[in-house]
């Protein structure tokens, strides 16, 4: 599968150690190398902002999706050319779907959360059928992917889902774990619904 796009979703929050910044740069490093754009929330600060500064830095393509409210307290990143600005936080995450081929998440908050699991959840449910990767840098990841398990040996969750997401420890393996995501077609999501 060709790529030519990627929603990266991370941290808005810049208090973290280094390893964070330095996995998320060399992520977008390497995205520009392989002229992979990239989709992000827009935002200035965290890894955001350092994932936007690196892909400007050795010139990519970086589109930012904002909701209005975020523009008018001037949280966008200020050389990031390229902005949609919408109506609110659901269609933001609609429109971050709607323009990329694959979705990787970076350590991040309650946001990051949030918009992982949506994704896995339009994915359980045949709506969207896109790599999805998680990024665990530092291990960070360590306790949700636990709870994924969990709901997986527990009954929540069937074995078959284990492949809704691919985990990853480095940047580098980020794009060979796309190119290699399970096949998870509307028949296979159906026969696990
Ligand atoms: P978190 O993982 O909680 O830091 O959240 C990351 C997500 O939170 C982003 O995709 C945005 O939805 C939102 N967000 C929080 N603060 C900001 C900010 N200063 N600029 C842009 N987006 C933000």
């Amino acid at each position: 599968m060709e790529i030519k796009s990627v929603c990266i979703y991370c941290a808005s929050s810049s208090n973290i150690s280094k390893e964070y910044f330095e996995a998320a740069n060399r992520l977008a490093e390497i995205l520009v190398s392989n002229n992979i754009k990239v989709i992000f929330g827009g935002g200035a600060v965290g890894l955001m902002g350092s994932v936007a500064d690196t892909v400007l830095r050795f010139g990519g393509e970086i589109t930012g999706i904002m909701p209005n409210f975020m523009k008018e307290i001037e949280l966008q990143h200020k050389g990031v050319k390229d902005y949609m600005f919408v109506g609110g936080m659901h269609e933001r995450k609609k429109k971050f779907l709607e323009y990329s081929d694959a979705l990787i998440t970076l350590p991040g908050g309650c946001g990051t959360f949030e918009e992982l699991m949506e994704a896995i959840t339009l994915k359980r449910l045949g709506i969207i059928n896109k790599p999805i990767i998680i990024l665990n840098t530092n291990k960070y990841y360590e306790p949700l992917i636990q709870m994924l398990k969990k709901s997986i040996k527990e009954g929540f969750l069937k074995e078959d889902h284990n492949d809704l997401w691919s985990v990853v420890d480095l940047p580098e393996e980020v794009l060979p774990a796309i190119n290699n995501a399970p096949n998870w077609d509307l028949t296979r999501a159906m026969g696990n619904i």
